[in-house]
C-alpha cells in the first residue's frame, strides 16, 4: 500500500517508518510511505506556509495554497489515480480500529494532511479531503503524531505486513472485544504462575478460557463496547454471572 503524508515536519516520521515492522514491511517493498514537506510547496519568497486568521483571534493557520500544490504534486507522482485523502483533526470523527481496516483496503492508497499552529485554511480541506479522522479527545501540537499513529495501525493490517490474519483477528478491538491477558515463559516469575489452564494443552478449554478472559477485561475496562459486540448466548450468561458477583 502506498500512502503519502504531507507535513512541515517530515523529520519526526523517519525514525518510526524505518523501525521494526513497518521498517521491515517496507524494506521487503509491502509498504510504500512517503513524507513530502509542504514548505519545498510555498511560492512566499521567504518560505512562509502560515498566516493570521481572518476575523482575528489567536495563532497562525496553514495556508491554502502550499498544500494544494503538495497535493497536486502527489497526484502527478501516481498518474491519475485519486488517493482517500485524510485531514489529521481534533474535530474529526474517532479513529477505530474498524476503520483502519476499511482504510487498509484502499487500493488507491492514502494521503495524510498534518495540520499545525492552529489548524488549516478550511478551503483546502473542502479541496481535497475525501474525511477528518480524530485519534482521540485532546488537542495535540500537530498532526504528525495522530498520522503515524493512522498510518501504523493501517499499516499493520495490510497483506503481507504481519505474519499472518490471526495476529491480528483476536487482537482488542478486532472482534469488539479487549483481548484477553497474555502469558510467556517462565512458567512461574515472582512468585506468579501461569494459569494452569494455559498449561493444560487441552485446546477447547483454553479457548474458552481465554474468551471469558475477554468478556471480563471488556466488562472491567470499557463496558460500553459490550452493546455492540457480537455474544452468544453463553456469554451473556457469563457475564450476568459476572455482574451478579
Ligand atoms: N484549533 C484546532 C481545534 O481546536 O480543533 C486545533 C489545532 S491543533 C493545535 C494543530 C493540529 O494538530 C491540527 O490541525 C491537527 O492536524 C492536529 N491534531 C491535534 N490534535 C489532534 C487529534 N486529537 N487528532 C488528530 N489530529 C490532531
Amino acid at each position: 500500500m502506498r500512502i503519502d503524508i504531507m507535513t512541515l515536519f517530515p523529520e519526526m516520521f523517519e525514525p518510526v517508518i524505518a523501525t521494526s515492522i513497518i521498517g521491515r514491511a517496507r524494506s521487503a517493498g509491502k509498504l510504500d510511505i512517503r513524507c513530502h514537506h509542504i514548505r519545498d510547496y510555498t511560492t512566499d519568497k521567504h518560505g512562509r506556509t502560515d498566516d493570521t486568521p481572518y476575523g482575528g483571534g489567536m495563532g497562525m493557520l496553514m495556508q491554502a495554497q502550499p498544500i494544494y500544490n503538495c497535493y497536486k504534486a502527489i497526484l502527478m507522482q501516481l498518474g491519475g489515480v485519486k488517493p482517500y485523502t485524510i485531514y489529521m483533526s481534533p474535530a474529526g470523527s474517532l479513529f477505530t480500529q474498524a476503520k483502519a481496516m476499511e482504510l487498509s483496503r484502499k487500493p488507491e492508497g492514502l494521503v495524510i494532511l498534518c495540520g499545525h499552529y492552529e489548524g488549516v485554511d478550511q478551503r483546502v480541506i473542502d479541496e481535497i479531503a475525501d474525511g477528518e479522522l480524530s485519534i482521540g479527545d485532546y488537542v495535540l501540537t500537530g498532526g504528525e503524531l495522530p498520522a503515524l499513529v493512522l498510518m501504523d495501525a493501517v499499516a499493520r493490517l495490510c497483506d503481507g505486513v504481519l505474519a499472518g490474519e490471526a495476529s491480528w483477528q483476536e487482537e482488542s478491538h478486532s472482534g469488539g472485544l479487549l483481548e484477553y491477558p497474555h502469558y510467556t515463559k517462565p512458567a512461574v516469575w515472582n512468585g506468579r504462575a501461569v494459569p494452569e489452564v494455559l498449561v493444560s494443552g487441552h485446546h477447547a478449554n483454553i479457548a474458552r478460557w481465554r474468551r471469558e478472559q475477554s468478556l471480563k477485561k471488556t466488562l472491567e475496562a470499557r463496558p460500553e463496547l459490550l452493546d455492540a459486540a457480537p455474544l452468544t448466548q453463553g456469554d451473556r450468561d457469563f457475564l450476568a454471572g459476572l455482574r451478579e458477583s
